[in-house]
């Protein structure tokens, strides 16, 4: 089944021209599983893990078949509709189609909130032939007349799982009555809870499924561990591991997770006062302000990006080699989408998640998700022995006292850079057990405090 080149798949002309460009000569296995299908004019469920290629997945061949069936566009007319949860991922989609289709000579146009929405306005009225949205501009657009969906002929929705959890499941059904029955569907989703099953069920007819990787699994190329500290000792952590990682790992690039907007501001605000340059993106800032943030990060100008689930989604920046969890996802679904953000387009990284005593069951979740146990990391200066206590004798949640972590305080790691993390960080300790297991800095980086 799996296709040796993109040679092999037939694609048109100035498609091939833009993938060689690229340097894309093979196809990842979504790829070479979806491209067919979706040349065949079949609709398509597909489970692909973040940072497979899924995006090339589905834009390669809506861009062949457009570039073989050239209709012309039509005032306020759309013909290919791409739903995605967040602004984030709509540029980010946008940018693949204008990258893949450059040969062409289709046109593209995006609409989403939080920006002027006349330039949306102006290039719809001409008729675009490839429109990536999220649900609510779209929406919006639609009441005042301004987007004409009666001539869709594909219908996409890309990580459909998120835009569940983001509650827009009554957008997308209304968005879904205004395109024509007869259409082609696409449906993308990174996990396949019910509910993802059950909108497929309702929008696809007669889908061909193709699952790329086992659901809930975390890619095998990310090396991840958990690191049980007090809360009150995160934010030293996260000092400790971010400043090392930016010494030791030039032009490599750290993203922060924070479950709240106001705690990703003030993560930036620590990190920047300890000397590590930072910035946060989140849903309170504006989409300019998100982007421009967002160009740096990308561009290596900025070392460390602090950001919250939803901000992050969309995030493709190849550079990222750490991923830091400051704090568990409320989602267990959501920890999966984060680690993807590192060994993106088959490389490697690395993810710690920090984790204080009332986190243990966010962090049992996880664990049920991935069907794995996360490795525990304790050579750190702000390891929690009791909370591995807790963990071992499957306590849900007990308040720590601070006297008992006495063990590990003061050691000195306000703004220090030899505590480990980036590359610093192995997982020798790895054994083949169920229970927690232990890991170790590399003796290079920093000589064992473990107990
Ligand atoms: P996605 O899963 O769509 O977010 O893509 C993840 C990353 O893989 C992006 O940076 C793509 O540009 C890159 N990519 C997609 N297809 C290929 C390919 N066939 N060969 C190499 N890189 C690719």
């Amino acid at each position: 089944m799996h296709t040796v080149n993109f040679a092999g798949l037939s694609l048109a002309a100035p498609l091939q021209r833009a993938l060689a460009e690229k340097g894309y000569t093979v196809p990842s296995p979504i790829q070479a599983q979806a491209i067919p299908v979706i040349l065949e004019g079949r609709d398509l469920l597909a489970c692909a893990q973040t940072g497979t290629g899924k995006t090339a997945a589905f834009a390669l061949p809506i861009l062949h078949q457009m570039a073989h069936n050239p209709r012309k566009t039509f005032r306020r007319g759309v013909r290919c509709l791409i739903l995605t949860p967040t602004r984030e991922l709509a540029v980010q989609v946008m940018d693949s189609f204008a990258t893949y289709g450059k040969y062409t000579d289709l046109k593209f146009g995006m609409v989403f909130g939080g920006v002027s929405e006349k330039p949306q306005i102006k290039a719809l009225y001409s008729g675009l032939d490839i429109l990536v949205a999220t649900t609510g501009r779209l929406l919006d657009l639609h009441q005042q007349g301004h987007i004409d969906l009666s001539q869709v002929d594909t219908l996409i929705l890309d990580e459909a799982d998120r835009m569940l959890d983001m509650g827009f499941i009554r957008d997308i059904r209304k968005i879904a009555a205004l395109v024509p029955r007869q259409r082609h569907t696409l449906l993308f989703s990174a996990t396949m809870a019910p509910e993802v099953t059950q909108l497929a069920n309702s929008l696809l007819n007669k889908p061909v499924d193709i699952r790329i990787t086992p659901e809930s699994t975390t890619a095998d190329k990310i090396d991840q561990n958990v690191l049980f500290v007090d809360k009150r000792n995160k934010p030293k952590l996260l000092i400790d591991l971010v400043g090392n990682h930016a010494a030791n790992n030039k032009g490599e690039l750290s993203l922060v997770f924070s479950r709240t907007k106001h705690g990703a501001r003030k993560l930036a605000e620590q990190l920047n006062k300890a000397g590590i340059e930072a910035d946060a993106i989140h849903g309170n800032k504006s989409q300019a302000a998100r982007q421009k943030t967002l160009n740096r990060f990308r561009d290596g100008d900025l070392p460390v990006l602090v950001a919250t689930d939803v901000a992050a989604r969309g995030i493709d920046v190849k550079n990222i080699t750490l991923v830091i969890n400051f704090d568990l996802p409320m989602e267990p679904e959501a920890y999966v989408h984060r680690i993807g953000r590192t060994a993106r387009a088959g490389e490697s990284g690395q993810a710690l998640t920090f984790c204080c005593d009332d986190e243990l069951a966010l962090l049992r979740s996880v664990e049920k998700l991935i069907k794995n146990k996360i490795p525990i990391l304790e050579n750190h200066g702000h390891h929690c022995p009791v909370i591995t206590e807790l963990y071992t004798s499957g306590a849900q949640t007990k308040t720590v006292n601070p006297q008992q972590n006495r063990g590990n305080s003061g050691r000195g790691n306000s703004g220090g850079r030899g505590n480990g993390g980036g590359r610093g960080i192995s997982n020798r300790g790895r054994s083949g057990g169920s229970g927690p297991r232990r890991t170790e800095f590399r003796p290079q980086q920093r000589k064992s405090t473990a107990r």
